[in-house]
């Protein structure tokens, strides 16, 4: 839902044409109200050909996806991605290059640009933790049905095709000693 009073003095937005499109602006602090997706981060984590998924039990409960959640502010990216990941599957993790990143645009009122980093795991023990009922490495053959968000499985089309190729392991040789 767009702001319809203005954060800081609390007066009645208007809307104004700027450039091609139209902003939230407030005419007495003379600031446009932007509207800009959020940034997600998620970690890819594969196991003897087998992907780490998470089942949800916040948002999307019951369905299944890469562990992921949101960059806090002021927060670095790379750190979100190893505090989400650690938080909900209970493992550390060292990050790789960045896999995929795709907009989301499936829940329209929260778009969100998503990050997916390649991980390898660094410790822990893997338990369902914050917003996860379960945690399991699934084939990526045999996903589970239910799986939250489309871009997921764009992520899951574009590794099963990396692990099909050789090429995977001597790309992630050379870029995993740069997190
Ligand atoms: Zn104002």
């Amino acid at each position: 839902m767009a702001f319809k009073f203005c954060p800081h003095c609390g007066r009645q937005l208007q809307i104004k044409p700027v450039g091609a499109g139209q902003r939230l602006y407030c005419d007495h602090c003379r600031k446009i109200q932007y509207r800009n997706p959020t940034v997600g981060v998620a970690v890819v984590l594969v196991e003897n050909d087998r992907l780490l998924l998470v089942r949800r039990s916040g948002s999307y409960a019951g369905m299944w996806c890469i562990p992921c959640g949101h960059v806090e502010r002021g927060e670095d990216v790379r750190e979100a991605a190893r505090r989400e990941f650690e938080e909900e599957t209970g493992l550390k993790v060292t990050l790789g290059p960045v896999f995929s990143a795709h907009s989301n645009f499936h829940d329209p009122e929260n778009p969100t640009v998503g990050i997916w980093f390649w991980g390898k795991k660094a410790g822990g023990q893997l338990r369902a933790g914050s917003d996860a009922a379960e945690v399991g490495l699934f084939s990526i053959d045999d996903l589970p049905e239910q799986m939250a968000f489309p871009t997921d499985l764009m992520v899951c089309e574009k590794l099963k095709r990396c692990l099909a190729s050789d090429d995977l392991n001597h790309w992630l040789a050379s870029c995993l000693a740069a997190d």
